[in-house]
């Protein structure tokens, strides 16, 4: 059936009243702009008036964002999975919660001081002007409010080209932003969007003089397009977290949290545990462990059958049904006859399988059996793939912990709790959505968005 696009957008919105969830205006929303040109000349005019705000009055705008983040938890999350059709709306609420308490604002902003016989040297945190970001469908409010509390932090501007599946959900949350700066005196158009975001749209911000920094959150493909742009970028990319579980664990407490990770917002996030390397001695244990805390284990041929829904053969390398990324455990299980819904799929693979060399972002673990920790560190370092992006172990032998890290070279690396301590739920840290692997910038924060500039005084203001 052919379908066009003002009809996607009345079926959206219909199942967004139906679900309780306040409707997406129909009216302009604020700082989406029918064009790029448009948005970019706004967010221009917005950031020439912004440079003259204090950092107090910065905090003051950030503090709103905070606020209506948190109140809107619920609803950002509703509209969200019913966009995009993807994960779970009591998951992305917490996603939301910690956007709003733990992504860090002009705090995060530390100048350098050097004294010495000649005079002082100071150097600051300074803006880049305005920055273009690329955001996933996986997290899209949350990686829209997120960026643009480090950014605006760091006193820049940011003008949104969002994944078009998900472009209402961004855009929702760049009027959200622009609400919230208003209403605590900010400019108009701080954060800008483009209501139908393409990769015409992107092209332009890429290319525009406008934008002085671009930051993607993605795939490998965007990355790959934003580094090739001859700009300053920031690039985070694709995942594949490997975890392991030695016979020193606490294999209960290892389970359950391997479930609570695993199945987060259906396993959507990029730091998400995604296949298993379990010790022979132990792995009978440890499902025992993942069935009592919300898995469900299927074998044989229902491995193969779920195969052929999850993934597609493709000249004999497996892709991923992007119709089934991020859907329930339960909706699978239903394809394959069982009626039951529980958080995660889990099933033993050998090493060899798609399910473990593929970043499938379902809530289906597959589960390794190794014999010693050099084995387990070579599956696991060969199904990261160099991404260098997250891995997680549960062990409490120093050796295995500090091999596995050394080893795999990952931004995060999570130590006997689920992966989203990684990201500070549950963790020591800040939180970000932004988790920058190939550019080096790590868990991106306000710092991430600065250029240094350095203003020398010599003979003078050096008091000792
Ligand atoms: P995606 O790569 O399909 O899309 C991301 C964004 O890039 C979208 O806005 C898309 O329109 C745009 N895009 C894609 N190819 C492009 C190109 N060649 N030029 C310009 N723009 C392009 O990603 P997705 O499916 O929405 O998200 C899932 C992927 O993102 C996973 O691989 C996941 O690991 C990764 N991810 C990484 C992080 C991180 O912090 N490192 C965070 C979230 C998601």
């Amino acid at each position: 059936m052919d379908i066009n696009e003002a009809q996607i957008s009345a079926i959206v919105e219909n199942v967004i009243k139906k679900i309780n969830c306040t409707p997406i205006s129909t009216e302009r929303q604020m700082g989406v702009f029918p064009t790029m040109a448009e948005a970019l000349a706004a967010v221009e005019k917005a950031y020439q008036q912004y440079r003259s705000y204090s950092i107090e009055q910065r905090e003051k705008m950030i503090a709103a964002i905070r606020k209506r983040t948190l109140e809107e938890a619920e609803n950002l999350a509703k509209i969200g999975v019913s966009e995009t059709g993807m994960g779970r709306v009591s998951d992305k609420i917490i996603k939301h919660q910690l956007v709003a308490n733990k992504t860090p604002g002009t705090e995060d902003l530390h100048p350098i001081v050097k004294t010495g016989d000649c005079g002082m040297t100071l150097v600051e945190m300074a803006p880049f002007g305005v920055i273009g970001s690329i955001t996933p469908s996986t997290n899209p409010s949350e990686t829209v409010i997120c960026n643009s509390i480090g950014m605006i932090a760091a006193g820049n501007g940011v003008v949104f080209n969002p994944h078009p599946n998900a472009k209402l959900t961004a855009n929702y949350a760049v009027d959200l932003v622009n609400r919230a700066i208003l209403e605590a005196g900010g400019p108009e158009n701080l954060v800008v969007s483009v209501e139908k975001p393409t990769m015409d749209s992107s092209n332009e911000m890429m290319k525009s003089p406008i934008v002085r920094m671009l930051v993607a959150t993605g795939g490998p493909g965007v990355v790959k397009a934003l580094l090739s742009s001859g700009k300053k970028a920031i690039g985070a990319g694709a995942g594949n977290p490997p975890v392991i579980v030695d016979d020193t664990a606490d294999v209960e407490k290892a389970g359950a949290d391997i479930v609570a990770g695993a199945s987060f917002d259906n396993n959507l996030p990029c730091i998400a545990e995604k296949e298993c390397f379990a010790f022979d001695n132990i792995a009978d244990r440890l499902i025992q462990s993942m069935l009592k805390s919300g898995a469900y284990l299927i074998q044989g041929e229902q491995i193969d059958r779920l195969l052929d829904i999850a993934l597609i053969n493709k000249d004999g390398k497996y892709v991923i049904n992007k119709k089934w990324v991020g859907k329930d455990a339960g909706k699978f299980l239903k394809e394959l006859g069982i009626d039951a819904d529980p958080r995660l799929i889990i099933c033993e693979t050998p090493e060899n399988h798609p399910f473990v060399s593929t970043e499938m972002m379902m809530p289906i673990l597959p589960i390794v059996r190794v014999s010693s920790i050099d084995e387990a560190i070579q599956m696991a370092v060969k199904a990261e793939h160099g991404n260098r992006h997250s891995a997680h172990i549960h062990s409490k032998n120093i050796d295995h912990l500090t091999r596995f890290a050394r080893a795999i070279e990952t931004t995060i690396f999570v130590k006997n709790a689920p992966s989203y301590a990684g990201i500070g739920a549950g963790g020591e840290g800040h939180t970000t959505f932004t988790i920058a692997g190939p550019t080096g910038e790590g868990l991106t924060s306000a710092r991430s968005f600065t250029r240094q500039r350095r203003c020398v005084m010599v003979d003078g203001l050096h008091i000792i």
